[in-house]
């Protein structure tokens, strides 16, 4: 699987996170790999902008449209999940979630065609206060779906750019 460079890939997420459409990027640039996902994420202030983009079946566990109760329970379940919980936090979780964009939609509807693979991408905006003062930010996404085997971070904050790829629910991101 082919990879996007990471210093061409962080400076295309850096602009177009500044100009509104980091969550059209991201979807377009993110690799398809069963048990890899992405999280993007730039600081700015107190402010967290992250986009969370995966295959479906790392969360879910399936990728066709939901068709059973119990399958239709797990992307409700996932969803309310996504919706509710700050993919980032310090480590002693000052994080807010101001805003967040689940995007698991086309599993309960019509639109998918079965036999394909399928993404799930989350928008998030988190206020943190004291990021500045936190060299180290945690997520709940390895612990929450084991699943997700290996996760790809990378951010961008006032003072520069980074990342890591994080494969125990126990590690921290370190930004610097
Ligand atoms: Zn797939």
């Amino acid at each position: 699987m082919k990879r996007p460079a990471p210093s061409r890939f962080l400076a295309t997420f850096c602009v177009t996170t500044i100009l509104g459409s980091g969550t059209a990027m991201a979807a377009s640039e993110a690799p398809h790999v069963h048990g890899h996902g992405t999280l993007q994420f730039v600081i700015e202030n107190s402010q967290v902008d992250i986009v969370f983009s995966s295959p479906a079946g790392n969360l879910l566990g399936f990728e066709h449209t939901a068709h059973t109760e119990e399958e239709k329970t797990v992307v409700r379940v996932v969803t309310e999940w996504l919706s509710a919980t700050p993919l980032l936090n310090t480590p002693s979780g000052t994080c807010t979630l101001k805003a967040s964009e689940p995007d698991v939609d086309s599993y309960a509807g019509h639109q998918y065609h079965d036999g394909e693979h399928s993404d799930i991408q989350v928008s998030q905006t988190l206020d943190c206060p004291g990021t500045g003062n936190a060299p180290e930010l945690t997520t709940p996404l390895l612990k929450q779906y084991p699943g997700l085997e290996e996760l790809d971070v990378m951010w961008v904050t006032p003072t520069g750019q980074g990342g890591t790829v994080l494969t125990d629910p126990q590690q921290s991101i370190r930004l610097n």
